[in-house]
Order: C-alpha cells, then structure tokens, then sequence
C-alpha cells in the first residue's frame, strides 16, 4: 500500500470526524522545520536564502511537540535545512512517535548512512530523500559532488534495516524528463516505497529563469506520466491529472502549516507574509481568501504539492474519485 494500513485508518478518520463537525480549515501534515542550517546549498532552494539570518537558531525538542499538538495534523513532515543536523533529532522523532504522529523525516542524504545505525524502523516513520536527477545532474543541482551516490548508500541501507523509503524530487525548466524516467526506474529496481514529484515554486528570491509557467508544468508531467514504467508514486492520481492540466484543483495552504524558528508561517509553506507566535493565531490572522491564484502573483505558477494534495485528497468525496485514490493506496498505480 502507499499510505500503510495504519496511516489510511488514521486520515479517513480524521478527515470524517473534521468534515462531520463541519470543521472548514485542518491541517493534514504540519510542516516542521525544526532549523535551516544545511550542509548543502541547492539551486532552487528558497530556504537557505530567506532564513539566512537565523541558520544558528532550532526549535527545541518542547517546541517542537508543542507545535505538533498545536496544529493536531495526523502527519508531521520533518524538513529544514538538513533536520540530520539538529542536535537532538532522534527525541523529537521518537518524542512525536511516541504520540502517535506519522513523521516524514525528509533529509538530503548525506549522513543518513551513519543516522540509521542511531534509529529503529517504526511503522510510524518514513524516510523521504530529495533527489532530483541522476549522479551528474544531482550533484550539480545540489553543488557538491557525490551527493547523489551518498545519498543511494543511504536509501539501500535503510530498505535493508527495513525503514520505509520515500523519495521527493523537484522538476525545473531544464529537468530533462528522459533522466526523471531513469531516476525512478533506479528507485523501482531500489523498491522505494513512494515517488513523490513536483514542479519547483518560483521563489522571490532566486532567479526566475529555472522555473516552469503552470503550462509548461502540463506538458512536461504528461511526458513523466507516459514514462513511469510502473513507478510507485506517492502523489494521488487527482494531484496528478492537475499538474498534467486535466483538472482543476484549489489550493489549500492552511493544509500543510508550517512551522518554524520564527513562528507559524502564513500563508502557506512557500510564501511568507508574516510569522505568527501560535497556530490559532496564525489561521485566525490569515487572510486566506487573499491567496491563490488570480488572487495574489506570487501564486500564479504554483501547481505544488504542500497546496494543492489536500485538495486531490479533499475533492475525490465523489465515487469514482474516491474509488481511484483507493486503487491508488492499494496498488500504487493510478
Ligand atoms: S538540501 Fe534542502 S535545505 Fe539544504 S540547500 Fe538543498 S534544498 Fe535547501
Ligand atoms: S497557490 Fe501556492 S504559493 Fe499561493 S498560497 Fe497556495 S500554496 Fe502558497
């Protein structure tokens, strides 16, 4: 299954219990950025320009459960910077297991060899590694060499010991959608236990030359869609039907909230107009029918996924809908 047994109990009960108490906005996976100090410095990477002047600051372990109850998501996805680095990583991971959260721990790779031999698989732990190309492209894209092979190491160790595996991998103007293909045909040989994909957001402050326009995005998932070859994906088949322009979907951003070292940050994961002290405050505070697209410009090339999949997961209430994403979780194809 995508979403283990556990995981698709535990989200279709939280999302009928929210929708029966007529609940409008809830959050799906909290967003943790517990720091944003990181031992790489990837092209396209928004965070380690707009946080440059606290890289020193993390959130407490405290801080960090008290955000996790705060927000109440069923997911808590662990990002940063390079999370790895934090001094105390392995007690907030099993401070959050130990209350029941399901935790992403998304990592770029390089020190995950070592990490494993400190952690214990956990069916409530998955292990998302950023990949965006093969060797060469990877190593490029992330500006050191032997990124990529590091990070290999890392997710054939950890398919060893027996931890959940997933993979996260951004796709740019330039991402050439031959090497997409081999990249998951390696994941698939690798038994990975999801691809997750997604257009890269075009950050205020990087360049804008290396990101794609929503229908430059339609054309180039299309082509990665036609040559999946069987690929696990871990993105639902209604995300995927709008990053390839076949539907239409809202963006939901209080979905994914995010957190960290300066406050709740609203609106959403990729924009950043104000940082709130709770997250009460900071779904209360957010004007959210301001964002979106044709609201506000910095939206109008977002098709990503921290907007847009609780929506997929949201707008499938319909049968045949709902009946995919259902085939999807079992069998992993769309
Ligand atoms: S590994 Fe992640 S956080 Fe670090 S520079 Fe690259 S994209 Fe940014
Ligand atoms: S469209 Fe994208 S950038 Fe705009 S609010 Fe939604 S998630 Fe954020």
């Amino acid at each position: 299954m995508i979403y283990s047994f556990n995981l698709s109990w535990r989200l279709t009960k939280y999302i009928t219990l929210n929708l029966m108490r007529k609940k409008e906005k809830f959050p799906f996976v909290l967003m943790m950025e517990p720091l944003f100090r990181c031992n790489l410095s990837c092209l396209g990477c928004g965070r380690i320009q707009e946080y440059k002047d606290i890289l020193n600051k993390v959130l407490s372990v405290e801080e960090c459960m008290d955000a996790a109850r705060q927000a109440g998501a069923p997911i808590v996805s662990i990002t940063g910077g390079e999370p790895l680095l934090h001094p105390e990583i392995k007690k907030i991971i099993s401070n959050l297991i130990g209350e029941k959260f399901f935790v992403y721990l998304c990592t770029n790779g390089l020190l995950l060899e070592d990490f494993l031999d400190e952690i214990k698989p956990d069916h409530r732990l998955s292990i998302v590694v950023h990949l965006d190309g093969m060797s060469k492209t990877h190593d490029s894209i992330t500006g050191r060499k032997n990124v990529f092979s590091k990070a290999i190491r890392g997710i054939r160790k950890a398919k060893k010991m027996n931890f959940a595996v997933r993979t996260n991998t951004t796709i740019y103007k330039n991402t050439d959608t031959e090497e997409i293909s081999n990249l998951f045909g390696l994941l698939k040989e690798i038994r990975t236990d999801g691809i997750m994909v997604s257009p890269a957001f075009s950050y205020e402050v990087l360049s804008r030359d290396s990101f794609l326009s929503r229908k430059e995005i339609n054309g180039v998932f299309k082509k990665i869609y036609e040559n999946l070859n069987g690929s696990r994906l871990y993105n639902t088949p209604i995300y995927w039907e709008f990053l390839m322009g076949r539907r239409d979907l809202q963006c939901m951003p209080w979905a994914n909230p995010t957190v960290n070292p300066k406050g709740w940050k609203s609106p959403c994961y990729l924009i950043t107009d104000k940082h709130y002290t709770s997250y009460k405050e900071m779904l209360e505070g957010t004007g959210w029918d301001n964002y979106g697209v044709g609201k506000d410009p910095r939206c109008k090339n977002c098709m990503v996924h921290c907007g847009y999949e609780a929506s997929s997961i949201l707008g499938s209430i319909n049968l045949t809908d709902l009946l995919r994403v259902v085939r999807w979780n079992i069998t992993g194809r769309s």
